[in-house]
């Protein structure tokens, strides 16, 4: 199969050609002709399966060929994406798929400055990629109009609930035109999703293109425990002995991140940090720097990284491991991909035992324990396994107490001082999802 027989036009090619795509992904066989056919879709693909181009070329191929000129303040397609860094990505894909086409294109985002983004609109935009809160105010400040839209893609939906942009999903939802072209991509199939694709899509057609909540099984897994104080140092140790060159590092929270990068460099280590509170010319820079290689070790949270397109990565250590299960699956789908093989490494203390087996549970797989000597834990990891239980250290038979002298004071000694996390079976965390609708929710974590 080659992209011509899916039905794409000369100019499209042409650019598919100067970037070295020879064989449609599976993704794209099945979207594009669908998409040209003015279907609406459900997608469950995950990044690095190549379904921006499984969606951007299609659609770029309808405005081209289909639809009034653009007028002042329209826009014809919208992407929503969920991050900043996404929308910048997004954006490029399509610019370059857009070479040889008469279409303009453009992204916004916040976190920079809206008037530049005001001017622009003000030509009209073909196609605009947008994170859903940026594109409000845009609306609301009358810079943009909806009334000539014919297409909306909704790409990491699944992400964009996650970040609690519900309440603004469903406020552009109501500004949109009834009657236009859906489609929704998302790595993973919630009922919130559903709920989402039930409300927003027309008898979609459904892909699904890897098996779901699986991770990519080139890139191998394993985890180190030890003590959360510990982690730090493990880290430089790990990064030495295995002369670590490019790592992406997953940090649960923007101090974490600061923290870690703080040692790094202290060390004379070239490593730099993306979060939700540095500038966005900030972050796309470190982030630029770190795909040229003049970066060693990005350290992200899962907002920032969440989506990026790294080639060849080849490594991506978990410094924690994510609240919610499904990130594991996003962070580690960062390496590993078009067949590469790569590597992910978590390092995980007692006190998220419980997260390790939600993980387990979720990707149906027990993570191979490799301890490090000199960093094993005081804390024990207790064992886990695929089936989601926390495998229980059979505990000490309690000494009788002792007359007189009980009451708290005395507690500690009697009590078995085996494991700092919880010993119940595990649970898998409640994604907090807000159905569609409600309340927003944390933006950046
Ligand atoms: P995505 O899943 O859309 O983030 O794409 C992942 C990467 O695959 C991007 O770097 C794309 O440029 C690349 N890519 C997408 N489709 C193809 C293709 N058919 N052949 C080669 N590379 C591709």
């Amino acid at each position: 199969m080659t992209f011509a027989t899916l039905g794409l036009i000369d100019p499209l090619l042409r650019s598919l050609e100067k970037l070295g795509y020879q064989t449609p992904t599976p993704v794209q066989a099945q979207a594009i002709p669908a998409v040209l056919a003015g279907r609406d879709l459900m997608a469950a693909a995950q990044t690095g399966t190549g379904k921006t181009a499984g969606f951007a070329l299609p659609l770029l191929q309808l405005l081209a060929m289909e639809g009034p000129k653009v007028a002042a303040n329209s826009v014809r397609a919208l992407i929503l994406v969920p991050t900043r860094e996404l929308a910048e990505q997004v954006h490029e894909a399509v610019r370059q798929y857009a070479e040889n086409l008469p279409l303009r294109t453009y992204a916004v985002y916040g976190g920079v400055s809206i008037n530049p983004q005001m001017m622009k609109l003000r030509g009209g935009v073909d196609l605009l990629v947008a994170t859903p809160g940026r594109l409000l105010d845009l609306f609301r400040q009358n810079a943009l109009k909806f009334n000539q839209l014919q297409t909306l893609v909704l790409d990491e939906a699944d992400r964009m609930l996650d970040l609690g942009f519900s309440e603004e999903l469903a406020n552009i939802y109501r500004a949109l035109p009834k009657k236009r072209q859906t489609l929704l991509f998302s790595a993973t199939f919630s009922d919130d999703i559903r709920l989402l694709a039930g409300q927003m899509l027309n008898d979609p057609l459904s892909i699904e293109v890897s098996p779901r909540n699986v991770a990519a099984n080139t890139v191998k897994q394993w985890i180190v425990t030890v003590d959360k104080k510990r982690k730090p140092e493990l880290f430089v140790h790990l990064m030495r002995k295995g002369k670590w060159k490019q790592v992406l590092v997953f940090a649960k929270t923007r101090n974490g991140v600061d923290a870690l990068v703080e040692k790094l460099q202290g060390l004379g280590v070239n490593a730099d940090g993306i979060h939700g509170d540095k500038p966005q010319a900030t972050r796309q820079r470190a982030l630029d720097r770190f795909k040229i290689g003049e970066v060693q070790i990005l350290v992200a949270t899962d907002v920032a990284a969440r989506g990026l397109d790294i080639e060849d990565l080849p490594l991506v250590v978990n410094f924690d491991l994510p609240i919610v299960a499904e990130d594991y699956i996003h962070r580690i789908g960062r390496t590993g991909r078009a067949g590469s093989t790569g590597e992910a490494i978590s390092l995980v203390c007692a006190d998220e035992v419980n997260l390790l087996s939600a993980i387990e549970m979720l990707t149906r797989q027990t993570l191979k324990r490799q301890n490090e000597p000199e960093f094993e834990p005081e804390h024990r990891v207790p064992e886990t396994d695929a089936s989601g239980q926390v495998i229980k250290k059979p505990k000490k038979p309690k000494k009788p107490k002792v007359s007189g002298g009980g009451g708290k004071r005395n507690l500690g000694k009697w009590v078995d001082s085996g494991d700092a996390a919880p010993a119940e079976p595990a649970v898998k965390p409640v994604r907090k999802v807000p159905v569609f609708n409600t309340g927003p929710r944390k933006r950046k974590p």
